[in-house]
């Protein structure tokens, strides 16, 4: 895939209508409740105004009867369109998947749990139409959150700043708009790692902050857990830093001279005094030591060889069951997309 020049222009009006058409990227994962209240906030917001809504869902193989209610959703509104995932990729695949199908001049990512508000979008909007290309809302505080989670959220993203030449900004989800050329960027960017704060970040571009009020979920629960924003947190530093690998070389270094310099001691001091049998603690503790200090970095090589494994299979991202759409033809044909 390469990007035209076209591609890349900044233009906010190419329709033949002369009216802008904005894509909604909503991906759904088990959110049955959710659902027809998020439809009809969203589309509210675009009653009246002087541009086309396109809503792309993305059904990430839920378990539940949100392919139902999108279905019937589809029935009476048909700018929707659902792509229908083969099974359950994650949040992150499943926002990629919706950014290959989307053909506005603009596209916003929401979640559809209503946590984001679908009435931030015309300011969203306004900053795009003012010339930036990556709009991100930003929380203004985060509510219902226990302190721990927010002290170790702070944690990460200061050092994930500090490793990573790409600035990563704090307090902010995957809600925001992007232009086309910036969704065009973005999907140049097929690696399976998808850290998609960092890639949003990594684009380049101008962008721009836009503050708002996170609200509680609307129904249902997370899908997060300590175990998941753990490795969310390894997948965020391994995909865009290598300076633990880095790391590694410096400590064998500092580890080896210590080594050295205390091997010498021990030579002075058997030269000089003798060597009755002794220093069992010592050894046990030189030993524990390097042992942790080696087990620590293979791990690290783990981590960035198990991810390069994951990359050298070449899989897709994702696999589509349908597409549904009102006057697709080849809806209910299986597809494989690249
Ligand atoms: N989601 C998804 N696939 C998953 C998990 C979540 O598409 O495997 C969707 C979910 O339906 C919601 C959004 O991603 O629209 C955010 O999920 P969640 O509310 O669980 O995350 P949080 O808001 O707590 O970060
Ligand atoms: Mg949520």
């Amino acid at each position: 895939m390469t990007m035209q020049n076209d591609q890349i222009a900044h233009d906010h009006t190419t329709r033949p209508s002369g009216r802008r058409l904005i894509s909604v990227v909503v991906p759904a994962y088990n959110e049955e409740e959710s659902v027809e209240e998020f439809h009809k906030r969203l589309t509210a917001v675009f009653d009246g105004r002087d541009c086309d809504l396109e809503i792309v869902f993305v059904n990430d193989g839920s378990k539940d009867r949100t392919m139902e209610i999108l279905r019937s959703l589809l029935e009476s509104d048909n700018r929707i369109r659902i792509l229908d995932l083969s099974r359950n990729f994650g949040k992150e695949i499943a926002l990629t998947a919706g950014l290959d199908h989307t053909r506005g001049d603009a596209v916003v990512v929401i979640d559809v749990d209503l946590q984001d508000p679908p009435e931030l979008i015309p300011e969203l909007m306004r900053e795009w139409e003012a010339g930036y290309d990556v709009v991100y809302a930003k929380r203004t505080q985060r509510d219902g959150e226990t302190a721990f989670k927010k002290a170790s959220a702070h944690m990460f993203y200061r050092i994930i700043q500090r490793m990573s030449r790409v600035p990563i900004p704090q307090d902010t989800g995957d809600f925001r708009l992007l232009s086309r050329r910036a969704v065009e960027a973005m999907r140049l960017l097929r690696e399976k790692d998808r850290f998609m704060k960092g890639l949003f970040s990594w684009i380049g571009f101008p962008q721009k902050a836009v503050p708002y009020q996170r609200q509680p979920r609307h129904a249902g629960t997370t899908k997060w857990n300590y175990w998941k924003l753990w490795n969310f947190a390894l997948d965020g530093i391994t995909g865009f830093t290598s300076a633990p690998l880095r790391l590694s070389t410096y400590i064998g270094v500092f580890t080896a001279l210590l080594g050295f310099g205390y091997s010498l001691f021990i030579i002075l001091k058997a030269m000089l005094w003798g060597d009755p049998v002794k220093g069992f603690p010592s050894i046990i503790m030189i030993v524990t030591l390097l042992g942790g200090v080696q087990l620590i970095f293979l791990g690290i090589l783990g981590e960035y060889l198990g991810r390069m494994f994951e990359e050298s299979k070449r899989r897709p991202l994702y696999l589509l069951k349908d597409i549904v759409e009102k006057g697709n033809p080849e809806s209910e044909m299986k597809r494989i997309p690249q």
